[in-house]
């Protein structure tokens, strides 16, 4: 066979759905999508170029890729690291036979279609098929808008993905739909700025979008991240207050409290401004759990606004806090910033705060022990089924480990689960029994 596709993603979420859609597109268009690169025809890489990390990742992922290819096998890099680099990638990765930007999925299955064509010596041959969304986890992103017309001067988001535009609300509840009815048990909303939502839609905004997805029939529920400070409306913070569908969970990347540093990064935010937004929330909505991120290690930040920072955090007490070490991006104001600090300056920095962080969060975490909750099942095998609640996004956030249960899972196997029992995308009540500095520990009680 000539049509035959893999895909590997790199990068954050945004690029996770990006793949997904153009996966389902390559289907519909009938090539086979496999999980194995050595028995592909063509190898797709979906490149991450956010920091200086990511980029790495990224490279190393094609270079890896590039040693499976031989014979005719066709490699296509795709992406934000490809449309910043294209020429240097191709100069330098002479393996690379195509290369696309962000957002050039009609451009990419053609070039696919015609690869996979040619190959078969018919283009007739290629049919057209409507694929179903498959579902190996309990949750399932969704985009709901694509690029960012802000201006955060550390950021290349903007030079590589466009203005913000949202995506239509009629095209997200459709996705949605087919999410829920493949089995998707959470959907997860993301888009640079998932709180801006609607303002490129005349009048229709995220809380609006938040109540129309919650009108959707079946047992799910449904979490927000990434959404901007300034973003956040009191309509936003009632719907999350009102809906149950909605987990009480807001992820706020502030990226830092203090104001000489907030304008640097040009983020238009202050420190008390910060302040007030999370006692608003907290008020509107007591058991939220707050996430947010913050960047160590900016241009010209002192020892001091750095132990203001650490202050902040310890006052704002976030339930889930990320770090990022500054990292010095081609084309963005920052780069050209006096005072770039050393790695060293900036290793301790991230060590300092994810120590403290490591703290709140068990501090946190103890508090919880005897209370009940509800999870959701992401893996249940050999005895252990591993969940979260409404506080734990995937992937970034802990999770709660079950171990021991009573009736009915204890009926099997003296007290373990019984994972035939249990499935993927289940919903259990569990009384946190124990706690890790991230992770929590339970019985399931129902
Ligand atoms: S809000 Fe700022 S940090 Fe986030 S994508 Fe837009 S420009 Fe980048």
């Amino acid at each position: 066979m000539a049509n035959k596709f893999s895909l590997v993603s790199m990068g954050c979420p945004k690029n996770l759905v990006d793949s997904d859609n153009l996966t389902e597109r390559l289907i519909n268009s009938g090539l086979s999508c496999l999980d194995n690169h050595e028995k592909a025809d063509i190898l797709l890489i979906n490149t991450c170029g956010f920091i200086e990390d990511a980029k790495k990742e990224s490279i190393a992922e094609i270079l890896k890729i590039t040693e499976l290819k031989k014979g005719s096998k066709h490699l296509i890099v795709f992406g934000c690291l490809a449309k910043r680099y294209r020429d240097e990638l191709l100069k330098e990765i002479p393996e690379i036979d195509a290369i696309f930007g962000v957002g050039e999925d009609e451009r990419i299955v053609e070039y696919c279609k015609r690869i996979a064509a040619r190959r078969k010596g018919d283009t007739e041959k290629i049919r057209e098929k409507h694929s179903p969304i498959h579902r190996v986890s309990s949750y399932a992103y969704l985009k709901i808008a694509e690029g960012c017309s802000r201006k955060c001067t550390y950021c290349v988001i903007p030079l590589i993905r466009g203005e913000y535009k949202s995506i239509t609300p009629d095209e997200i509840l459709k996705k949605a739909e087919r999410h829920i009815s493949g089995g998707a048990k959470e959907l997860i909303l993301i888009a640079q700025d998932t709180a801006s939502y609607g303002k490129d839609l005349n009048g229709y905004d995220i809380a609006n979008l938040l109540k129309d997805l919650c009108s959707i029939s079946g047992d799910f529920q449904i979490r927000l991240l990434y959404a901007y400070p300034a973003s956040i409306k009191e309509s936003l913070l009632n719907v999350i207050a009102e809906e149950e569908k909605i987990c009480r969970y807001l992820d706020i990347p502030f990226q830092h409290s203090e104001d000489r540093i907030l304008k640097l990064m040009k983020r238009g935010g202050s420190r008390n401004g910060y302040l007030n937004l999370i006692r608003k929330i907290r008020h509107a909505i007591p058991d939220i759990a707050l996430r947010t991120t913050f960047i160590v290690g900016f241009p010209s930040e002192t020892e001091e606004e750095f132990n203001s920072l650490i202050k902040f955090m310890e006052k704002a007490e976030f339930d889930r806090l990320g770090a990022f070490k500054y990292s010095k991006e081609e084309g963005t104001p920052a780069a050209k910033l006096k005072g770039h600090l050393t790695d060293a300056i900036k290793n301790r920095r991230f060590d300092t705060i994810m120590r403290h962080q490591a703290d709140i969060s068990l501090k946190k975490n103890k508090a919880l022990i005897g209370r009940r909750f509800k999870a959701i099942i992401d893996e249940a095998s050999k005895g252990i089924a591993v969940g979260r609640l409404y506080s734990h996004a995937p992937e970034i956030d802990g999770v709660v480990i079950m171990e021991n249960s009573k009736p009915p899972f204890a009926k099997v196997g003296m007290g373990k689960i019984n994972s035939s029992l249990l499935k993927i995308g289940d919903f259990a009540t569990v009384e946190i029994t124990d706690v890790y500095d991230y992770d929590l520990k339970g019985i399931i009680v129902r």
